[in-house]
């Protein structure tokens, strides 16, 4: 029985995207060769690299705008590092939601000052902090567009007059905002895209140059674009397979069309953990994510019974990262409203039998 898959990623991809990967690892196109097992100098890889590139900023409708689109290796985790040293001179401001942007933050004051604009940490993370100032001398400002582990997502963004990024893992592609606002997004490729093992960064390419620092080769943003994002052996797999999720979004509508599916299946998860009152929601209301819902069980004397009908329900990967517990409903692009309503209709069956 293929399950319903809410896993906070590795995650979820359209079940298409699979097999075309998986035929590919084969025997790519019928030439007789498995995708994985050419070069990535060959014309064939080289377009898949193109393609891709070309496809993540058009469907983020960044085309025309000075902006560059990498796929690089090393995880979001390595982005922390690589912004600050392609970045900061002097000082930088960090909005901190949530784990990974404390990481991000701890990573970054390796390098230099760092200061925190505002803190959600005092109160586990579970709203997004909004009046705050943002010095005009600061080298860039690092926000978390979605804090995958506590369900929370800007609903807005700063405007400053200092280069923006944002750490886009776990909701680039999913609503449509004015991606133009930032200078950088990085998002790791294992939840909206394909796999683990390549890393979208996308950069407006004259924010860079300025820092005096010298930058290792493999750590310097300006040498990825100058070598078309193939300074090194790229992870070819997952950039193939990331070409075919853009590729799946784009035939759908681009990222209106999902931003509509992703809104009903978050109202419907919301409204049960509202209206169920064995649920409680675990993020502030107003800066609810649509990608990922934590929420936990009041009555402890459930779980068993809960955790017994998930299992027979086909649902997966539900569990809460440890540092929230209870629950949290994964709902990328790709899962389907069918999935939710798997979930919430044994919700409200357990509110029945409770
Ligand atoms: N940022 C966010 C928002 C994440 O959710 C994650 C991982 N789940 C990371 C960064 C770290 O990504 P990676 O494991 O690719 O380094």
């Amino acid at each position: 029985m293929k399950k319903h898959n809410f896993s906070a990623g590795p995650s979820i991809l359209p079940q298409e995207v699979l097999l075309k990967a998986s035929q590919a690892v084969v025997d790519y196109n019928n030439s007789g060769l498995s995708l994985i097992e050419i070069s990535h100098r060959s014309k064939d890889f080289v377009d898949i690299m193109e393609n891709a590139r070309a496809l993540a900023l058009e469907l983020l409708g960044l085309e025309g705008k000075g902006y560059k689109a990498l796929f690089l290796q090393g995880g979001a985790s390595t982005q922390f590092l690589m912004v600050a040293l392609n970045l900061l001179e002097k000082r930088a401001g960090y909005l901190n939601t949530g784990t990974w942007a404390d990481k991000a933050i701890k990573e970054a004051a390796i390098y230099d000052d760092i200061y925190e604009v505002a803190s959600s940490k005092s109160a586990n993370y579970n709203y997004i902090p909004k009046a705050y100032d943002v010095p005009s001398n600061y080298d860039y400002l690092h926000v978390t567009s979605n804090n995958t582990i506590f369900g929370t997502q800007m609903k807005s963004f700063p405007k400053c007059d200092i280069p923006l990024v944002c750490d886009m893992s776990s909701d680039i592609f999913s609503r449509s905002i004015d991606y133009s606002q930032f200078d950088l997004i990085y998002a790791g490729a294992q939840k909206n895209l394909g796999p683990a093992g390549t890393t979208l960064v996308v950069v407006k390419e004259d924010i860079l140059g300025k820092v005096s620092r010298k930058i290792p080769s493999m750590m310097n943003y300006k040498m990825h674009i100058d070598k078309g994002s193939m300074f090194n052996t790229p992870p070819v797999f997952a950039v193939y397979t990331s070409m075919l999720t853009l590729e799946w979004l784009k035939q759908l509508g681009g990222i209106k069309a999902i931003e509509k599916e992703n809104e009903k299946k978050a109202s419907l998860m919301y409204s049960e953990i509202d209206l169920n009152p064995l649920f409680k929601g675990f993020a502030a209301k107003e800066d609810r994510s649509l990608m990922n819902a934590t929420f936990t069980l009041e009555n402890d004397n459930l779980k068993e019974t809960f955790e017994t009908m998930l299992k027979e329900g086909g649902i997966n990967g539900l569990n809460g990262h440890r540092s929230v517990g209870g629950y949290r409903a994964s709902m990328y692009n790709a899962m389907p409203l069918d999935s939710v309503k798997a979930l919430v209709e044994i919700m409200s069956e357990l509110e029945s039998k409770a």
